[in-house]
């Protein structure tokens, strides 16, 4: 009786069965009805015949249990083990497990995946190399993701991130189950709380190729919810500097993904700007030597940020910029609208700033032609909006460079926004009117 506690909601009532659920013969006055003490369902003596402890239940006497639920119970039996290589045994057992739908529903009833994630804990590299496989092969399935998470995976994985960065199978497994249990946003901020950043940092910095690239991926998916920004800001205040000490390795890949994690930043709240700017201001400007020459995606990434900063950015400092982004504008090929793009959106957010006229109407030659007369639109609107800014303080001279060449992909870029007729005509009727009678 004891054990229908633990059943309460399994444990089979008898009259619900009237042949074995295992092999199916009826049951009579001499084919008698066993309860398994693992699964609580009814079987014959036959399918229920071993006696096994239920150390899962707290249960150390030998119970019996259905031939179905053996195999199971025996390897939560050996995980308890104080042999390393039992527990190693077990772990190979449950996961071998999970592959079927059967099997997996046994270990989860059992606790064994709670089993598992407490023997890697302790366990050695191959425990551990063994329970990251299995946790990347139920995350999968996206269907036991927030379950994985309530059971306490996210610590084991930082723990294994953390464990042994020249295991390469290990910390793959464990990024490849992170990145999976990123797809739901839900789980992303309870990563955020397992404190998983500091662990996914000190993969992207001290590893290289292959395995940084995943780690900084996760840390993307981290960062592009920026309503998680401030839960960053407050809880790792040191990212944007840990982040520049990445950008001092020379590896292309590795740079383009810690500037896409910077873009990320750049792109959300005022205080992360500001982090950003300070860090490249004291440190000589990093960002700016990148721009002067990187892989094509650290360029786009770049381009991209100094855009962002660009409406936080100083007046100290924005000629620094300025130049940046002409000097690459000035090599960038035309095919390439993105980067064409971002430094046309950069240099426009500048303009908007007064005191960037005057150093920003030396380099219009070359925003009229690599930007103004560009076949593509985003670029070519960027530098209508930065001419037309330029107009407020430097006039004359930004005419002169106009009619010599430009003038006419202007005016045909702004009479091509929608409305453009009415608003102008509209303006033009706050100092004139339609109607009207002579003075005199
Ligand atoms: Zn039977
Ligand atoms: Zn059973």
């Amino acid at each position: 009786m004891q054990y229908k506690s633990f059943f309460q909601y399994s444990w089979m009532p008898d009259e619900e069965a009237d042949s074995c659920l295992n092999c199916g013969m009826k049951f009579s006055q001499f084919r008698r009805k066993h309860h398994c003490r693992n699964c609580g369902k009814i079987f014959c003596s036959k399918c229920c015949l071993e006696k096994i402890s239920l150390p899962h239940f707290g249960i150390n006497e030998p119970e019996k249990v259905c031939n179905n639920c053996k195999l199971t119970v025996e390897l939560m039996n050996k995980a308890k083990s104080s042999d390393i290589e039992v527990r190693y045994e077990a772990v190979i057992g449950l996961s071998s497990m999970l592959k079927n739908t059967a099997g997996l529903s046994k270990v989860v009833e059992c606790g064994g995946i709670n089993t598992m994630l407490s023997i890697a804990l302790n366990g050695n590299d191959k425990i551990k190399i063994a329970v990251a496989s299995a946790l990347h092969c139920l995350a999968q399935s996206m269907m036991f993701n927030s379950f994985l998470v309530e059971v306490g995976c996210l610590k084991v994985l930082k723990n294994f991130l953390s464990s042994n960065l020249d295991c390469t199978e290990l910390i793959s497994d464990s990024l490849s189950t992170l990145n999976l249990l990123c797809m739901d946003a839900n789980i992303r901020i309870e990563v955020l709380k397992e404190g998983m950043i500091e662990a996914l940092l000190a993969v992207v910095v001290s590893s290289s190729g292959v395995i940084s690239v995943f780690a900084s991926r996760v840390l993307q998916l981290l960062m592009c919810n920026f309503e998680y920004h401030e839960f960053i800001l407050k809880n790792h205040r040191g990212i944007i500097s840990e982040l520049f000490d990445a950008l001092e390795n020379e590896d292309l890949q590795m740079q383009a993904c810690v500037t896409k994690i910077l873009m990320y930043f750049s792109a959300g709240s005022l205080p992360f700007r500001e982090m950003i700017i300070k860090e490249d201001v004291s440190r000589d400007f990093p960002l700016l030597f990148l721009l002067k020459g990187s892989s094509q995606g650290v360029l786009v990434h770049v381009a991209c940020i100094v855009a962002n900063l660009a409406i936080s950015v100083n007046e100290n400092y924005m000629n620094h910029y300025i130049t940046g982004m002409c000097g690459l504008l000035a090599c960038v090929k035309q095919e390439n609208e993105e980067l064409l793009s971002q430094i046309g959106r950069g240099l426009a957010n500048f303009a908007e700033s007064s005191s960037s006229a005057l150093h920003m109407i030396h380099h219009l030659p070359v925003i009229v032609s690599n930007l103004l007369k560009s076949s593509f639109e985003a670029p070519r609107v960027h530098a209508c909006r930065l001419i037309v800014l330029l107009f407020q303080s430097e006039l004359p001279v930004a005419l002169d460079v106009l009619s010599q060449s430009g003038l006419d992909e202007f005016i045909a870029t702004i009479f091509d926004l929608p409305g453009i007729t009415d608003t102008i005509n509209n303006l033009f009727l706050r100092k004139v009117s339609r109607l009207s009678v002579c003075k005199k």
